[in-house]
């Protein structure tokens, strides 16, 4: 009788640590399903009436930064951040009756900024010039904020390296580029090439290549993050 009773109690113990061992598995899953490592903010340059750069062969800059935009959401999503983009498609943040629509852009891409407060924005941008043999990824910051220049550092050193850029430039500070001046928080703006060069326009058409800029700016990003954790009071 006694025995028969010690088999049930155990059996009960066996059945109840079955059940914490689930409900915490089920907790455990539900946390790493909803907690988010926190927010970046992507913003693709230019949209709508405003290409950007026409570089060769017609080649749209707002175009590419659209798609590299999107690779790197994705990118990030993988990574356990939440990511936001500033514009989904192929327009502008204006009003159609605005008179000055480019204006009226940049104010509210500075004021997504403003009002979701990421842990840190990339502008995606792509550059040209006249001398059809400049190439590269150069990415700014603005040149008082120390938490930008880290963040240009780190993704400026992995586009050089993911790129294998044979004349690697270094991160620059800049203190006249509206979105530098007027936005709130850490933004880099990430210009991944020119497409004034022929070869560098080819490759920024790809869709090969566009994930490689999107895969060196994530690893800068989350190099960055590293940085800043572990540095957190001494950095402004
Ligand atoms: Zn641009």
């Amino acid at each position: 009788m006694r025995r028969r009773w010690l088999k049930r109690g155990m059996a009960l113990c066996m059945l109840f640590a079955i059940y914490l061992l689930s409900r915490e598995g089920a907790i455990l899953t539900a946390k790493t399903g909803a907690e988010s490592r926190g927010l970046i903010m992507i913003d693709s340059g230019h949209g709508g009436i405003d290409p950007g750069v026409v570089g060769i062969g017609g080649l749209q800059e707002k175009e590419v930064n659209l798609e590299i935009a999107r690779y790197l959401e994705k990118e990030l999503k993988k990574e356990g951040y939440e990511v936001l983009l500033t514009r989904e498609a192929d327009m502008g943040l204006y009003d159609e009756d605005s008179r000055n629509k480019k204006v009226q852009d940049m104010q509210n891409r500075c004021a997504m900024i403003q009002e979701k407060k990421p842990l840190l924005t990339v502008s995606i941008h792509q550059n040209s010039y006249e001398d059809q043999e400049v190439c590269g990824p150069q990415v700014f910051y603005y040149t008082h904020s120390v938490k930008g220049a880290t963040l240009a550092k780190c993704i400026q050193e992995e586009l050089n390296q993911q790129l294998k850029v044979e004349n690697p430039r270094v991160e620059k500070g800049n203190s006249t580029y509206y979105l530098l001046k007027r936005s709130e928080g850490v933004l880099n703006i990430v210009e991944t090439g020119f497409l004034t060069n022929p070869r560098e326009a080819e490759l920024l058409a790809t869709k090969e290549y566009q994930q490689k800029c999107a895969k060196a700016i994530c690893h800068g990003i989350l190099k960055f993050l590293k940085t800043v954790e572990m540095n957190s009071e001494n950095m402004v």
